[in-house]
């Protein structure tokens, strides 16, 4: 059986689960593909459906933007289990995480007045000047700030619910404090785009979509003759990601925002360039037209992701594509789907 489950999507984190048990003699292999929430967020929601995080065998990166990496090193930690990055998204980051050498201005005036004194006081320069201080950066924004509350929109056909074993209990991702390294983690493996590789029995294409990000990339998950498509974070739909979505039996594709919405919305206009970038996210028209003019139609389950709470409504997104899969009689089986923020999806099973 071949599990796919949405533990959460939107800009405050995303994370799903590939999940392939072949034989049916316990023997599965299990990805996490993104760790966009604490971890003990993350194994609060493996519970809740099911998923016990003990048997996770790998994470996969698609890019390092903080809603799809913010649990990963407690995660991986706590686990024991490799990270699956492309070498620019682990480089970028390490970048992230390694703090950055600061100094207060409090401590560099205290250093600067106690050069001064002791130069004033003898006839050697001093032999240690103090150093600049550097100002600390300034916080970077969230690249997709959302405020509000979402409405939980998960159920329907073909779904499969696998109920937590002896209740959900809260589990401690505490390591010892302070961690050393940062980026410090189990095991690294490198992937690049366009080369497919396995983890077990599960077969992975990782594919570049146009992203604001070091390296980013999609994913279609093959497994005992399933195909799973992931792509959220992406500013258009190029051939190579068309071509990735063919023949797929469930695609879980960005519809981020109305457009209308957007362009009243609170965002200060350079982050809704962004947003609106060939490099930014998929808005519900964007995702609608491509399932009505590209779209072969295969997906039994169509899962609408990364939806923003701030620039979208659950039902906007929804009727969007719904028109659109109403326009050809092909598509009228596709089951749609939507994830949400704040809860898990119910996991599609094949
Ligand atoms: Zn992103
Ligand atoms: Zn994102």
């Amino acid at each position: 059986m071949v599990r796919f489950t949405v533990l959460a999507s939107g800009s405050k984190g995303n994370s799903s689960i590939v999940s392939s048990c072949p034989s049916g003699d316990g023997q599965c292999t299990k990805i996490l593909v993104d760790a966009g929430l604490s971890c003990r967020e993350l194994f609060r929601r493996m519970r809740l459906v099911g998923e016990d995080p003990a048997t996770l065998d790998a994470i996969l990166i698609t890019h390092e933007h903080q809603d799809h990496i913010n649990g990963l090193a407690a995660t991986a930690r706590k686990l024991g289990i490799p990270v699956y990055f492309t070498e620019a998204t682990h480089r970028a980051w390490v970048r992230q995480v390694t703090p950055k050498k600061r100094i207060t201005y409090a401590d560099w005036a205290a250093q600067y007045r106690a050069g001064k004194l002791a130069a004033a006081a003898g006839p050697h320069p001093d032999p240690n000047p103090m150093p600049d201080p550097e100002p600390d950066p300034a916080p970077e924004p969230d690249p997709v700030p959302d405020p509000m509350p979402m409405v939980s929109q998960a159920s329907g056909d073909g779904l499969c619910t696998i109920a937590p074993e002896g209740g959900v209990e809260e589990e401690s991702c505490d390591g010892p404090d302070p961690v050393p390294d940062p980026s410090r983690l189990p095991a690294v493996n490198y992937f690049r785009p366009g080369q497919a590789f396995s983890i077990g029995d599960v077969s992975i294409s990782p594919f570049t979509i146009p992203h604001d990000a070091a390296d980013p990339v999609g994913f279609v998950f093959s497994a005992e003759g399933v195909r799973l498509a992931v792509a959220t974070d992406l500013g258009y739909m190029p051939p190579n990601v068309q071509a990735q979505l063919r023949r797929c039996d469930l695609i879980m594709l960005e519809s981020n925002h109305d457009l209308e919405m957007l362009r009243d919305g609170p965002y200060p206009w350079s982050v809704k360039q962004r947003v609106l970038s060939r490099v930014g996210h998929l808005s519900n028209d964007a995702t609608a037209q491509y399932l009505e003019q590209i779209y072969d139609g295969t997906a039994t389950h169509l899962i609408l992701a990364h939806l923003s709470e701030s620039n979208n409504m659950p039902e906007l997104a929804r009727l969007a594509a719904e028109r659109a899969l109403n326009s050809k009689p092909s598509l009228l089986a596709n089951r749609l789907h939507l994830a949400t923020q704040h809860e898990p999806l119910a996991s599609v099973c094949f």
